[in-house]
């Protein structure tokens, strides 16, 4: 028997969170966030817009200048941690949020999203004591080392399919490294990144350390990824708004980094274990509704084993229950706004007209009364799909895969690399020397062999190509949020002789 959650019924209300207080947007505006299941109201959210964003900036370097930057590096690590396990303790409230603001499956918000989200601060409290300069080996009479010094003032963009893992990804490793933030979450999910600025607030972090301004990406997006006053914007979300971001940057040499779209071969040899390779390629794409940038979409079956595959897919992914995401039992929740559900449909659309054939899916479910407004989608399966089609071009972010049948090993390298995308890749295969010769080959940050979608916050994670640039999690993060500043000392105690004596 699964358990249902009830769903909220008024909607909440949530101001902006800048220096620590908690106010209306300056031009009083707000916007409203449905639950994406329902269509209903679930909160009114102050509107942010270039005023706010400036008055953000502004108490940010406030307290990079000032508190912040008297904290020690232990109490940073302190606070970090007290807001990882203030996470813990919320997470049944927290995962309910997140799921009603989101969609996803209440299964997921609590045992994937929500202990990652606590994981990551848990992980970069360690770093904060442990972020260390070095002493350089120089010749002569000198002695030269570095430190690691926080960049400053941070504008984090982030997007709205895994709402509060992507704040904990940005925040934690900047605020580990002393920086201080204005933080933007989605327009479609705001109400948890709201929550998140509460707990920020217990966990003991000064005023201005976390400033957090929701609202649209036209206007407080772009205002906080041109602002001047910013050192680094860190954005997740479309290549297309990633490359917007990366321009208003360069109008200042912002520092940017930026996580972006995929289109992620999974390669099926016939060697693999068949079952593991099925269950490796539903999770590659069904989770969270498919909107995740390093979805599995592009689905390459070597062509011996493609029809006992594809039986197989298709048996197995009738299974998945579409419904109520509050529901302890359903897998798949709705699609997060009507957009990306039409968005979903116009790409099934385009694969039809150019020849593929849709095994399963293809369209929005019947469901129940209560969820008629809601953005479902069924787990869809095209076959007979070609590597320039569109719908294996283009990120459709949603339960959408395409299925290529392939021959020949070096064909299919370049079929998996010829994409402008290269976040992940998946490969099932018994055959170790192949597992790696492929993990070498393909350009992607991220590689996967006989599993799909693991995450750790130790483990870098990251793009190639258009898939952005810069590396979150693990150590490697610590380094797109700090500067390294090189100190020589002369030792000699001598005149420098280059202009003679
Ligand atoms: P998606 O296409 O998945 O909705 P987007 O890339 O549009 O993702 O959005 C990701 C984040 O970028 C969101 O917080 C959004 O508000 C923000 N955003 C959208 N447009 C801009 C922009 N022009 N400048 C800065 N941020 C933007």
């Amino acid at each position: 028997m699964s358990s249902v959650q009830p769903a909220e019924t008024s909607p909440r209300k949530y101001q902006l969170m800048i220096d620590g207080k908690w106010v209306d947007a300056e031009s009083g505006k707000t916007f409203t966030t449905p639950n994406p299941a329902t269509g209903e109201i679930l909160a009114e959210v102050a509107e942010g817009d270039q005023a706010d964003i400036d008055k953000a900036v502004a108490a940010a370097r406030k307290a990079f200048e000032g508190k912040w930057s008297k904290v020690s590096a232990r109490d940073r690590g302190r606070m970090l941690y007290k807001l990882s396990q203030l996470i813990e303790e919320r997470t049944p409230e927290l995962a309910a949020l997140e799921t009603s603001d989101n969609g996803k499956p209440i299964k997921e918000s609590t045992y994937v999203d929500l202990p990652q989200v606590a994981e990551n601060f848990e992980y970069f409290a360690g770093w904060a004591t442990k972020i260390e300069g070095e002493t350089i080996p120089v010749p002569g009479q000198m002695f030269n080392y570095t430190l690691r010094e926080p960049v400053g003032v941070c504008g984090q963009i982030i997007p709205w399919n895994f709402p509060l893992l992507m704040a904990a990804w940005k925040l934690a490793p900047a605020l580990a490294a002393g920086n201080t933030i204005v933080l933007k979450p989605a327009e479609q999910t705001p109400v948890n990144a709201m929550e998140l600025g509460k707990l920020i607030q217990e966990a003991g972090f000064p005023d201005g350390v976390v400033n957090i301004v929701p609202g649209y990406g036209e206007t407080a997006g772009a205002a906080l990824a041109a602002h001047p006053g910013i050192d680094k914007v860190a954005f997740t979300g479309s290549t297309e708004v990633g490359k917007l971001v990366a321009k208003a940057a360069a109008e200042n040499l912002t520092k940017v980094s930026l996580e972006l779209g995929g289109k992620a071969p999974n390669i099926v040899f016939a060697d693999a274990d068949i079952e593991q390779a099925v269950s490796g390629a539903m999770m590659g794409i069904f989770f969270n509704q498919g909107q995740v940038c390093c979805a599995g979409s592009r689905l390459f079956v070597e062509e011996g084993v493609k029809d006992q595959f594809l039986e197989r897919l298709q048996a197995k992914s009738a299974n998945i229950v579409v419904g109520d995401p509050m529901d302890q039992g359903t897998h798949m929740g709705p699609q997060v706004s009507a957009e990306q559900l039409s968005r979903i449909q116009g790409y099934c659309d385009v694969a039809q007209e150019e020849g593929a054939t849709v095994l399963a899916g293809g369209k929005s479910p019947e469901l129940a009364a209560a969820f008629q407004k809601g953005y479902f989608f069924q787990p869809t399966i095209f076959s007979d799909v070609k590597n320039q089609m569109r719908i294996a071009q283009e990120e459709v972010f949603g339960p959408v895969v395409s299925v290529i049948s392939f021959k020949d090993e070096d064909d299919l390298i370049k079929q998996a690399n010829d994409t402008i995308y290269g976040l992940s890749a998946g490969i099932w295969t018994s055959n170790i020397t192949r597992a790696h010769r492929f993990a070498k080959a393909i350009h992607a940050g991220v590689i996967w062999i006989n599993t799909y979608n693991m995450f750790n916050a130790a483990s870098p994670f990251g793009g190639y190509k258009q898939s952005g640039y810069g590396r979150e999690m693990g150590k490697h993060a610590l380094d797109m949020y700090t500067h390294v500043k090189s100190v020589w000392v002369d030792l000699s105690g001598k005149p420098i002789g280059w202009f003679g004596k």
